[in-house]
């Protein structure tokens, strides 16, 4: 354990242990690894693409895997930030594949995705933070795979000027980019990143594209109150943002961000109540949400939801 540390966390290296807590009964799943799971792998492994199922090591990846739903993390497995609940490894990545746009797209087509989620790590290290690497993978997807939809789970761009329009331009079918929390924990869950400028990403993707589906998600659990992740839900919506998830934070290693607490499966359904209530067009919450879980459905719920709407003269 200490020698994986020292290696994929380096910057958590020196912080205290804390316990993990045993998880509720309510988070703990069963482990499915059916033929559909082990031909995931297997493509996944064949194409050399790396997924956030397994980086992130999500407790959702026995069902996905099963149905055949991978989310692919473009630009690397190294991430050059060191957001303190994450799982993926930190340090300096290596230059950009030119390759893997195509090698996403052939993947996106053997496992038949009607909807594909590709997200990737933060590299800070490029001038455009990776914008353009994103665009040509959607395009490339797109490309492969005329009738996939896709969405894209980006970095922040911080401090990138106006790379992300070229996200923008690509045109996915859904922009997504996680607050991740709440904004007074953001000096010591994403020290790396700042709140008011993420919200404007989100509002910078609709106002440049309002085709576009806009999608950001929380984590609980960490040591926000109710009253923070209302206030977090009232500034996505003042950024027009269209679906919010929310899910119970789990805490990968004792170096990485303590638990607070569980949120408990009565709560997730009240956090939905009044996410809906503030007018998002899709929201999931219970505690096994993630970003990309369900994903291809939760889009087919949107598209009706804003059908909907326009119907409605919203
Ligand atoms: S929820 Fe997302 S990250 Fe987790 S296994 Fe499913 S597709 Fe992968």
């Amino acid at each position: 354990m200490t020698i994986q540390l020292r290696t994929r966390h380096p910057e958590k290296a020196k912080k205290a242990d804390s316990v993990i807590p045993r998880k509720p009964k309510w988070i703990r799943k069963k482990k499915i690894e059916g033929s559909e799971y082990y031909e995931t792998r297997r493509l996944m492994r064949d194409h050399d693409l790396t997924t956030v199922c397994e980086e992130a090591a999500c407790p959702n990846i026995g069902e996905c895997w099963s149905k055949r739903h991978a989310t692919m993390m473009i630009m690397g497995e190294i991430c050059t930030r060191g957001c303190s609940f994450c799982n993926v490894a930190t340090g300096r990545p290596d230059t950009l594949d030119a390759f893997e746009p195509g090698r996403v797209a052939v993947a996106v087509k053997k496992l038949g995705l009607r909807h594909v989620v590709i997200t990737s790590v933060d590299r800070d290290d490029l001038d455009d933070g990776g914008a353009q690497h994103i665009a040509q993978t959607i395009r490339a997807v797109r490309h492969q795979n005329p009738g996939t939809t896709v969405e894209v789970l980006t970095p922040d761009f911080l401090g990138k000027g106006d790379a992300a329009d070229v996200v923008f331009e690509a045109a996915p079918d859904v922009f997504n980019h996680n607050l991740e929390t709440v904004p007074h924990l953001y000096p010591t869950v994403r020290p790396g990143a700042r709140y008011y400028a993420s919200l404007r990403l989100l509002d910078d993707a609709k106002r440049t594209n309002p085709e576009i589906f806009t999608k950001s998600g929380l984590m609980v659990g960490l040591g926000e109150s109710l009253n923070d992740v209302r206030q977090v839900m009232d500034d996505l919506r003042a950024a027009n943002v269209d679906f919010l998830t929310v899910g119970q934070y789990l805490q990968p290693t004792a170096k990485h961000h303590p638990i607070d607490r569980f949120w408990s499966p009565e709560e997730f359904e009240k956090l939905e109540q009044i996410a809906r209530s503030k007018g998002f067009l899709h929201v999931s919450a219970t505690p096994l949400t993630r970003s990309s879980f369900h994903a291809d459905e939760d889009f087919a719920a949107l598209k009706q939801a804003r059908l909907r709407a326009i119907a409605n003269g919203a």
